[in-house]
C-alpha cells in the first residue's frame, strides 16, 4: 500500500550536487558556505543579518539569551506549537507564560497576550502557525506599550509575508527551523535573523562558545595565538554540508511555497462539500506557507478517524499537543487548561493532512476520496 507522509523534503541533483563539492573542498564546518547561506537568506528576507546554526531549537536557544533578561523573567508564548519554542525560555531560567490562541488563526491571540502581562513580562514569543502569519500589527502594539521584546518563531514561515513585507525583519529577531519537514531544509539546521547590529555580535559569539579572537591587548602584544570567551555560549555551529544544501534549497523556495499554495487549494476544492469539516482560512493581508494543512472535526471523534486515514496509508497527524499538557511542563508549571480554551477545543478536534512541495495532484486525490468514503464507512452525520 501507498504511504503519503505529512512531510517531506524535496532534494534534487542540485542539491546533492552542492553538497558533494563542499565535501570535496577545503572547508566542512565554518566556511564560504555557511557565509554564503547567510547572505542569502539575509537578501531573500530582507534582513541586514542572520546567524545559522544547528537546528531551529538552538536558534531559539541563543536568541532568548541574546535577549539578557535578568533570570526569572516572564515570556509570553503560545502553547499551540512544538515543545522547542518555550523549552527555549526554560533553558535560559526564565518562566513560559502561555496565552491562548485566536481559533482561526490558531496564532496567539493578542487579546490574550494583554491578559497576561504583569510586571515581570519581558518578551513575547510568537508562532506563526501552519505558515500563517501572526497578527503582528498588534503584538509590535502591545511590545510598544509595555517595552517589551519580541522573537518571532517562525519555523513554519519562511518565504510568507504579512502586508506585503517578508516575514524575517518584523521582530528583534525572527528564527527559522531547516528540518526536512520545514519550508526548505539543511537536514538540521536553523536561523536567527536581525535587523539589531548589537545582537548579531552577541549571537555570533553564542554560537560558538561565546569565543572571540578580537581580544586586544589582552595578552600583550604579539599575542596572535590570544582568543577571549566573552560570553557562555555552545557550540551550535552549521556545517558547511548543511550550507552548501541551504544554499540550494533557498534558490527553490518560492516553488516550494507555490506549490505548497496550490496543494492547499485543491484540498480546498475538494473537500469543501464535507459539512463535518472545517477547513483552514487565510486572512486577507497575509500570504500563506502551508507548512501544515488541517482540517477540524465536527461531530466525529478524532480517534475513530485517525486511525481510519493510518489504515490507508495517509500519514495524518496532530500539530500539536498543547505544551501544558507534557508532563515535565505539568511537573514544572501546573497550568489550569480551562485558561485556554481555544487551545482545547482546536487541540481536541485536528488533523494534519499530507502536505509537501513533492506531493502530487493525485495524492490529494487520494486523500480526499478516502475522506468522502469515511463519511459513509463510519457513519458521520452532522
Ligand atoms: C520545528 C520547530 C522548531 C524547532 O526546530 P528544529 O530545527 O527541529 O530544532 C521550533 N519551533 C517550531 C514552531 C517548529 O515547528
Amino acid at each position: 500500500m501507498r504511504f503519503i507522509p505529512y512531510g517531506h523534503q524535496l532534494i534534487d541533483d542540485d542539491d546533492i550536487l552542492s553538497v558533494v563539492e563542499v565535501l570535496k573542498s577545503d572547508w566542512l564546518t565554518t566556511g564560504p558556505a555557511v557565509d554564503l547561506f547567510e547572505k542569502e537568506l539575509a537578501s531573500y528576507v530582507g534582513a541586514r543579518h542572520t546567524v545559522a546554526v544547528n537546528s531551529g531549537t538552538s536558534a531559539l536557544d541563543i536568541a532568548v539569551q541574546a535577549l539578557d533578561l535578568p533570570r526569572g523573567s516572564e515570556i509570553i508564548t503560545t502553547p499551540f506549537t512544538f515543545a522547542a519554542t518555550s523549552n527555549a525560555i526554560l533553558y535560559n531560567g526564565h518562566i513560559p507564560i502561555f496565552a491562548d490562541i485566536d481559533p482561526i488563526t490558531r496564532n496567539i491571540h493578542p487579546d490574550e497576550i494583554r491578559k497576561r502581562i504583569s510586571s515581570k513580562t519581558r518578551a513575547i514569543i510568537y508562532v506563526d502557525y501552519a505558515g500563517h502569519p501572526c497578527a503582528i500589527d498588534e503584538i509590535e502594539k502591545i511590545a510598544r506599550e509595555h517595552g517589551l521584546l519580541l522573537i518571532e518563531d517562525a519555523c513554519h514561515a519562511l518565504g510568507t509575508s504579512y502586508k506585503g513585507r517578508k516575514i524575517g525583519t518584523f521582530a528583534d529577531m525572527t528564527v527559522f527551523s531547516f528540518h526536512p519537514v520545514k519550508p526548505i531544509t539543511t537536514g538540521e539546521g536553523g536561523a536567527v535573523v536581525t535587523e539589531n547590529s548589537e545582537l548579531y555580535a552577541k549571537l555570533r559569539l553564542l554560537r560558538s562558545h561565546g569565543i572571540t579572537r578580537d581580544v586586544g591587548d589582552m595578552f600583550g602584544e604579539g599575542a596572535s595565538w590570544g582568543y577571549d570567551m566573552q560570553l557562555l555560549g555552545r557550540n551550535y555551529r552549521m556545517t558547511d554540508i548543511q550550507a552548501a544544501l541551504g544554499v540550494s534549497q533557498l534558490r527553490k523556495i518560492d516553488s516550494f511555497i507555490e506549490r505548497r499554495n496550490e496543494l492547499a487549494a485543491l484540498y480546498t476544492r475538494a473537500l469543501s462539500d464535507l459539512e463535518w469539516l472545517d477547513l483552514p482560512r487565510t486572512q486577507e493581508h497575509v500570504t500563506h506557507g502551508w507548512h501544515l494543512y488541517t482540517i477540524l472535526l465536527k461531530g466525529l471523534e478524532r480517534s475513530t478517524l485517525f486511525p481510519y486515514l493510518k489504515e490507508r496509508g495517509i500519514g495524518v497527524n496532530v500539530h500539536y499537543i498543547p505544551t501544558y499538557k507534557f508532563s515535565y511542563y505539568q511537573r514544572h508549571y501546573p497550568q489550569n487548561a480551562n485558561t485556554f480554551p481555544s487551545t482545547e477545543d482546536i487541540f481536541s478536534r485536528i488533523i494534519t493532512l499530507p502536505l509537501y512541495p513533492g506531493m502530487s495532484d493525485e495524492d490529494v486525490e487520494y486523500v480526499s476520496v478516502r475522506l468522502h468514503e469515511a463519511e459513509s464507512d463510519l457513519k458521520i452525520s452532522i
